[in-house]
């Protein structure tokens, strides 16, 4: 069976978020940790999603990654292609989001998409254009002072307007309401304005659901996950896909458990506390492992704590700590040697038996992934909201949950091991 959905996403976490997305509404999802080679099987699933890093690289980059991402999921057969980008929209006025959209609609012969970053359930609307998140517009948060993409117009018409010489419209909340009929007359209508760029409004998931089944004939549709909530049942009408409670189910993968923490973040730290009152846990310095670090060490203290359960390894510190071991080590090297530390660590686990892995941190996982040689991760059962369970497909298959640093309630590692089948 060819892939019915083909996503692209513009970086990690957020194609996590999107696959969780999928199997929740039903679909059996692989999620790509890179663009395959051309002879890379196709897994057997109704959605890929192929995660990049393209947000804030050059656009002539982020255009090339996207266009191969986009070439190597039409060979799989997909029939759909999805763009999916931060529900606060994160991008600058040079992009990625216009261009690598643009250079998506010229590779398929498209004229429209639609750009719906909203997702309710998580306080991003869409109102006359507007970006709110909660409360605010989006300019009026955080998200203004953003490091890399700053957001300081809550207007996405205007936006998107700035990223693209084609025209931006919109379908505005009154023909949202109206359901899917009335939205799909409005995008025909847009379309012979000559707009390729549809701002959605909307204010709820029934509004994305209504989207979401208008966007059913679009060669593209590009957005955050929320809106990827309505783009299963297009399939299923289409008679392409069936109804399968059983999507989000894992082989089951025994074995010994552990949790690596390489996040600095508040929520990482809390989680650290609330594991270490229960289990064992190996804190590393990032000054210790500058000096030279070998992984046996931590082998060897974690072996005997295994018969009993999951153990934590973690390099995890609160701001004054960090401050200190970037001040003395730079900030580059500081990070660069905890990643190889947990890399080198993880890489020992696993020769050592431990099948069931959780780690911490959106760089850290990536660090970890790439020293296992995970290319490919079937996705499974939500663990927290945006964080699923899953599986790497090759040899041998781990249990694994990766989570960025600020994701995931308190328990959240013992409560991983235990989702993962
Ligand atoms: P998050 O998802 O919270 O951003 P990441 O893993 O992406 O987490 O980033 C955390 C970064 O901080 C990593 O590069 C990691 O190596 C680094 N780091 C972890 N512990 C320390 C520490 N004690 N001192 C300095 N840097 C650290």
């Amino acid at each position: 069976m060819p892939v019915l959905l083909g996503c692209i996403a513009d970086d990690f976490t957020g194609a996590t978020d999107l696959c969780n997305m999928l199997v929740r509404h039903g679909m059996r999802v692989v999620q790509l940790l890179d663009v395959p080679d051309e002879q890379e099987p196709v897994p057997e699933v109704d959605a890929v999603t192929i995660a990049l890093k393209i947000r804030t690289c050059p656009v002539a980059e982020a255009k090339r990654q996207a266009l191969a991402a986009l070439a190597w999921l039409r060979r799989a057969g997909a029939r759909q292609l999805f763009f999916k980008y931060c529900s606060t929209f994160d991008s600058t006025d040079e992009g990625n989001i216009g261009p690598v959209a643009d250079a998506l609609l010229d590779a398929l012969g498209a004229d429209l998409t639609i750009a719906c970053p909203a997702f309710p359930e998580t306080g991003r609307t869409v109102y006359k254009g507007h970006l709110f998140v909660g409360d605010l517009l989006l300019s009026d948060t955080h998200m203004r002072h953003h490091p890399l993409t700053p957001m300081t117009d809550s207007n996405l018409l205007r936006v998107l307007g700035r990223q693209t010489p084609h025209r931006v419209g919109l379908v505005e909340y009154a023909v949202v309401r109206q359901g899917e009929g009335a939205v799909r007359a409005r995008l025909a209508a847009l379309r012979e304005e000559g707009v390729r760029h549809a701002i959605t409004d909307i204010l709820h998931d029934g509004h994305l659901m209504t989207v979401g089944h208008a966007c059913a004939e679009l060669p593209l549709v590009t957005g955050g996950s929320g809106i990827a909530m309505g783009l299963p049942d297009n399939f299923r009408r289409a008679g392409l896909l069936e109804e399968n409670p059983e999507a989000a189910q894992l082989p089951s993968i025994a074995g010994k458990e552990a949790v690596l923490a390489g996040s600095c973040s508040a929520a990482t730290l809390e989680q650290i506390r609330v594991f270490a009152a229960e289990r064992p846990a190996l804190a590393l310095d990032p000054l210790d492992l500058a000096r030279g670090f070998d992984p046996e060490t931590v082998l060897a203290w974690a072996m005997p704590h295994f018969e009993n359960g999951p153990v934590l390894i973690y390099a995890s510190a609160p701001p004054e700590k960090v401050e200190a071991a970037q001040r003395a080590l730079g900030r580059e090297r500081a990070g660069a040697v905890v990643e190889q530390a947990m890399a080198a660590v993880a890489r020992a686990l696993v020769a050592n038996g431990v099948r069931r892995l959780v780690v911490a941190g959106g760089e850290t996982s990536a660090a970890v992934c790439r020293a296992l040689g995970i290319t490919a991760l079937r996705i499974g059962p939500q663990i927290d909201p945006g964080v699923p369970a899953t599986v790497s497909l090759g040899d041998p298959p781990l249990a694994l949950a990766l989570k960025s640093g600020n994701f995931g309630g308190p328990d959240f590692f013992l409560k991983a091991l235990r989702v993962m089948p």
